[in-house]
């Protein structure tokens, strides 16, 4: 790419990350990925402490104080759980542990366990306190997974650091979010980002979207899956059924300011699938989306925000 980048990788959330910068900066590269483990350590149900997991532990008995940003993320976790007909459903965590999906032990469970795991699902039954920051999960059992919007608050979280340290031109790439600060220098096209082909090898891309200081999210069943029976069984779960979202889409596309804007939206936007999702996006001009469907259309919102190359999709 442009002469004079500098990247920095590191394996942490389980997925690989990638920082870019344009000066040979390792002391600030460790700082974000300190601050990314930070945020981790947070979030995370992938380990037995974090603040998240003191909640899910204390589910039907009490209620657990966490600090302000945890609560602000639930807050905002809830509240999109609870629009109408939302695919995103933020007390998935029974569902998700017990596909493990992406882990150890996978399998499709039995059809009445899943029926029963579901009703342990309801956002409502989660009580938020603003006055002390406080979190309930009504029933034992019930348990809150952040992973279809952490990684788009952590990439927030490391460009408002980075435009804090006086950097003007970076991206950070959380495995499925890049966030980007301005343009590379003598790129005034943008970043290029290149959107993978579904099921293809790391380096084949359906294409390639450049945009400027903006955030792209997918979400795609391509990444966390397992194959059984002639199906793919993936891990963005319909709420209501409790078994992976079955329709005509590989990925969804995000680009948005804020990633946790695309994170948040790539799986409302899964959830809709293509017709309701494009509708959808006519009302939201902060908003745009590339679809990518298993009958190989490529398909954009309106190019309002990027601009997109296509290559080849055979
Ligand atoms: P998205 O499509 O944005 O989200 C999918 C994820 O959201 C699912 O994996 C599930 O966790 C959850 N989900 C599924 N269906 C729904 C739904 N309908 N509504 C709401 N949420 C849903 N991975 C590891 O392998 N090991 C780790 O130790 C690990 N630690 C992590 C720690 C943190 C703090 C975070 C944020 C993620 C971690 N991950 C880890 C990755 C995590 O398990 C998810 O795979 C990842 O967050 C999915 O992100 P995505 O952008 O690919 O998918
Ligand atoms: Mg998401």
């Amino acid at each position: 790419m442009t002469a004079g980048v500098f990247s920095y990788s590191a394996v942490l959330m389980g997925s690989p990350i990638l920082l870019k910068l344009f000066d040979d900066n390792p002391t600030l590269a460790r700082q974000v990925f300190q601050l990314i483990k930070q945020q981790e350590n947070l979030f995370t149900v992938n380990r037995a402490e974090s603040e998240v997991m003191s909640i899910n532990q204390a589910a039907g008995h009490h209620p657990v104080v966490v600090s302000e940003p945890v609560f602000a993320l639930i807050s905002v976790a809830h509240a999109v759980s609870l629009l109408p007909e939302s695919a995103f459903n933020f007390t998935i965590g029974p569902v998700v542990k017990r596909w493990k999906i992406g882990f150890q032990g996978r399998a499709v469970p039995p059809a009445n366990e899943i029926a029963a795991l579901l009703k342990l699902t309801d956002p409502h039954q989660v009580v938020l306190n603003s006055a002390d920051c406080s979190v309930f999960l009504q029933q034992p059992g019930m348990e809150i997974d952040l992973g279809a919007i952490a990684k788009g608050y952590i990439a927030d979280r490391v460009q408002a650091f980075l435009r804090q340290q006086g950097v003007q031109q970076a991206l950070i790439n959380l495995g499925g979010n890049v966030q980007t600060l301005g343009s590379p220098p003598h790129e005034p096209q943008g970043w290029g980002i290149g959107l993978k082909k579904p099921f293809g090898r790391d380096d084949e891309l359906l294409g390639v979207l450049q945009v400027q200081g903006k955030s792209v999210v997918t979400s795609g069943i391509y990444e966390r899956y397992f194959e059984l029976d002639g199906r793919c069984w993936h891990h963005i779960f319909d709420p209501q059924t409790g078994y992976p979202l079955d329709n005509e889409l590989l990925s969804v596309t995000v680009i948005s300011d804020r990633s946790i804007d695309g994170d948040i939206y790539t799986t409302l936007l899964y959830g809709m699938g293509v017709e309701q999702g494009l509708a959808y996006l006519a009302d939201q001009p902060d908003i745009d989306a590339v679809f990518v469907t298993r009958d190989r259309q490529i398909i954009c919102s309106s190019p309002r925000h990027f601009q997109f190359q296509q290559r080849d999709f055979a």
